[in-house]
């Protein structure tokens, strides 16, 4: 009945597309604390995480860092393949390698740098506690340490750190466990404990801040042998092969291949290919948007599909080649597909401009969301930061922009003999959004009250009002979209505007 608004069956009935700003869902009844709702979801078939966030694999979204931190909120983070299989090999072993508390890739500077380095590193990276070591890389011994008490205050920044560093460190054997570590740092009252091999090179860093942050991270996302999960993207090609070998030898508990048009033969044959030879690794097939496509993949065993096309915020695929699907059908459709052909889960892929954008794509059934735009700017994404017009920034470009396409990245979109590259991206930037750590849990937060207020405790129980048309959708005119976001202020302020208000798409202003 219309004054209750309608089941989804009904709303995406007509055929018609629609986008997630185009509905608005109808709350329900609460009964329990926000606190209750529990987010644990499927992200594959066999593979279950306990927050409901996935990053992208683009060059300036994920590699180790942002995986790392997402893991440690319970989500997961997928590396790209824009780079030599030796790198992306290298970044998903951080992850699996990973330990709280550990840093198993300091940064490390040489005598002969200067201060001046220590505050480029502390400006990109957030922090100024230096290794340093004899020719500045991890191949040569440790000689001393330089923290923030030996320069704050000191006025010539040209200074070598030969004359600032401390030397004579207390440092304990690479082999001791967090435990030994935690002990050590503790008696020690040092801020960094340095772990050495038997020739004194640096082999990790503990570091007390990361101790404390131990114990934050009740949720992680986590394999058996309590290593954080970590996927890893590879193209359908044939060469990505040995790419894949690599990756599943690194430790990938996911393998997403990744193709903008997901429904060809190259990918059937790579699922195969990947299912007979490596029968334990869960594989994301995609991206589809159509049942018909998931029904393709889904025949050839893939274990979750990634839904989307021409959806996300670099993307211009769906003008460039008149192919895609409006986002809310793509992932209500598909999400529907693959539940009851095959009982797997979707993870609804770009688009997500908002933290509402999550609520939508979970309750049009999918399982996870993952986010390009919204992780990119944060610290843990790839790329340094720059200024422009007084704004702190950072880059994020698709990777079917010309730029990223220049570096490898059109093996997604089928251009490699191609002499003239047709792009399906743009480059562009997006605001300084701070550490994932911090945004990552507002994120999450913002969900558990969502979840209340429709008065669903679990993903699977609003999955169940979903089909069974207890959740209810309604239409949002563009004056409707308007009345929902802010208006008629003067000014106001906001934990992050860009967060909650995406400019409308065609006006490029706030609507
Ligand atoms: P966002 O979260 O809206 O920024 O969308 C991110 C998603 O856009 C990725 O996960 C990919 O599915 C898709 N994507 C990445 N690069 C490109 C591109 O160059 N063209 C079109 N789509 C892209």
């Amino acid at each position: 009945m219309p004054e209750n608004g309608f089941s989804a069956e009904t709303f995406f009935g007509d055929g018609g597309g629609l986008t997630y700003s185009d509905f608005i869902l109808l709350p329900g009844h609460i009964s329990f604390s926000a606190n209750e709702v529990d987010l644990e979801t499927n992200l594959t078939k066999n593979l279950r995480i306990k927050r409901p966030i996935v990053s992208s694999p683009m060059d300036t979204v994920t590699e180790s860092k942002m995986a790392i931190y997402l893991a440690l909120l319970g989500g997961i983070g997928i590396i790209h393949y824009n780079n030599s299989i030796e790198e992306q090999a290298k970044e998903v072993k951080l992850v699996k390698r990973f330990e709280n508390g550990f840093i198993t890739d300091p940064v490390t500077l040489s005598p002969e740098n200067t201060i001046s380095d220590v505050d480029k590193i502390k400006k990109t990276y957030g922090f100024s506690g230096i290794p340093i070591t004899e020719d500045g890389t991890l191949k040569t011994r440790l000689i001393g340490i330089v923290t923030r008490r030996d320069i704050d205050f000191e006025v010539d920044r040209t200074k070598k750190l030969r004359e600032v560093m401390v030397t004579g460190l207390v440092t304990a054997d690479a082999g001791i466990s967090l435990a030994e570590g935690n002990k050590i740092l503790k008696e020690s009252k040092k801020g960094k404990l340095p772990l050495v091999d038997k020739e004194g090179r640096l082999a990790t860093l503990m570091s007390r801040t990361d101790l404390l942050k131990n114990e934050d991270f009740p949720f992680a996302s986590k394999n058996k042998e309590k290593q954080l999960l970590v996927g890893a993207a590879i193209s359908t090609r044939d060469e990505d092969k040995d790419r894949l070998k690599e990756l599943v030898d690194a430790g990938a508990d996911v393998i997403v291949i990744d193709a903008s048009q997901g429904d060809s033969i190259y990918q059937h044959n790579m699922i195969k290919y990947i299912k007979s030879n490596y029968p334990d690794i869960e594989v994301v097939g995609g991206n589809v948007v159509t049942a018909k496509q998931c029904k393709s993949l889904i025949d050839k065993g893939v274990d979750a599909l990634r839904i989307g096309m021409g959806s996300g915020s670099i993307c211009i695929t769906q003008n460039a080649m008149a192919v895609g699907r409006a986002q809310g059908s793509a992932v209500y459709h598909c999400a529907k597909v693959a539940r009851e052909y095959a009982g797997i889960p979707v993870i609804a892929d770009g688009g997500i401009a908002n933290i509402g954008y999550i609520v939508k794509a979970l309750s049009l059934g999918s399982s996870t969301v993952m986010l390009g735009a919204m992780l990119a700017g944060t610290s843990e994404a790839p790329g340094d930061y720059y200024y422009e017009g007084g704004t702190r920034l950072k880059k994020y470009r698709g990777m079917a922009s010309l730029e990223a396409m220049e570096k490898g990245g059109d093996k997604r979109y089928y251009a490699d003999e191609d002499k003239i590259k047709i792009a399906q991206g743009v480059s562009g930037t997006v605001v300084d959004k701070g550490s994932v750590s911090h945004f990552g849990e507002y994120i999450i937060k913002s969900l558990l009250h969502a979840m209340q207020n429709l008065g669903y405790k679990t993903i699977k129980e609003l999955h169940n009002g979903l089909y069974d048309g207890t959740l209810s959708f309604e239409a949002r005119s563009p004056t409707a979209q308007g009345e929902g976001a802010i208006h008629d202020l003067h000014s106001y302020t906001s934990p992050d505007t860009a967060l909650f208000y995406p400019p409308d798409r065609k006006k490029g202003v706030i609507f």
